[in-house]
C-alpha cells in the first residue's frame, strides 16, 4: 500500500486544513476529534508518513515509536483523563475491517467519562 499523501490528516499536518491542537512535538501531533464520540475524544498521530500501525511498527525508528506512545500518556494527562482522573481508552483502527476511514496511523483517545464496552454495534 502506498501512503496516500492527499489524506486529511496530512493535510492538517502540512497547515493546509485547521485543526484544534493540544500537544505536539517534534514526532507527533495531537487534537480534538471533529466528531466527538465521547466527552472527550482526541487524536494522536505521527509526523511521519505511516498509514496504520503494521506500517508504523516497520518502518518508523525507535525514537518515533517511543515518542509517539509516550504523547499518548501525555495527552490524556493534559487532558485530566489519566487513570488518577478516571482513565480512558485508547483505539487505532486498522484497515477495512477495523473500520479505519483516515489513511495516516492514528490512535484515539476517548474519556471524560466512562466510556462504555470495548466493542458495540
Ligand atoms: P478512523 O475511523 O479511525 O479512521 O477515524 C478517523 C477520525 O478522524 C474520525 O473519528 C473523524 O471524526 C476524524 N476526523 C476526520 N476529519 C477530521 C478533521 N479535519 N479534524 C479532526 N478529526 C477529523
Amino acid at each position: 500500500m502506498i501512503y496516500d499523501k492527499n489524506n486529511i490528516f496530512a493535510k492538517i499536518l502540512r497547515g493546509e486544513i485547521p485543526c484544534k491542537k493540544i500537544y505536539e512535538n517534534d514526532f507527533v501531533l495531537s487534537f480534538y476529534d471533529i466528531n466527538p464520540q465521547k466527552k472527550v475524544h482526541a487524536l494522536v498521530i505521527p509526523k511521519g508518513e505511516y498509514i496504520d500501525l503494521d506500517d508504523f511498527i516497520l518502518n518508523a525508528k525507535e525514537k518515533e515509536i517511543t515518542e509517539f506512545f509516550k504523547s499518548i500518556s501525555h495527552v490524556a494527562k493534559l487532558l485530566n483523563v489519566s487513570n488518577k482522573e478516571g482513565g480512558y481508552r485508547v483505539l487505532s483502527n486498522i484497515g477495512k475491517n477495523g473500520g479505519q476511514e483516515v489513511p495516516h496511523l492514528h490512535f484515539h483517545i476517548f474519556g471524560g467519562e466512562n466510556v462504555g464496552k470495548m466493542i458495540s454495534n
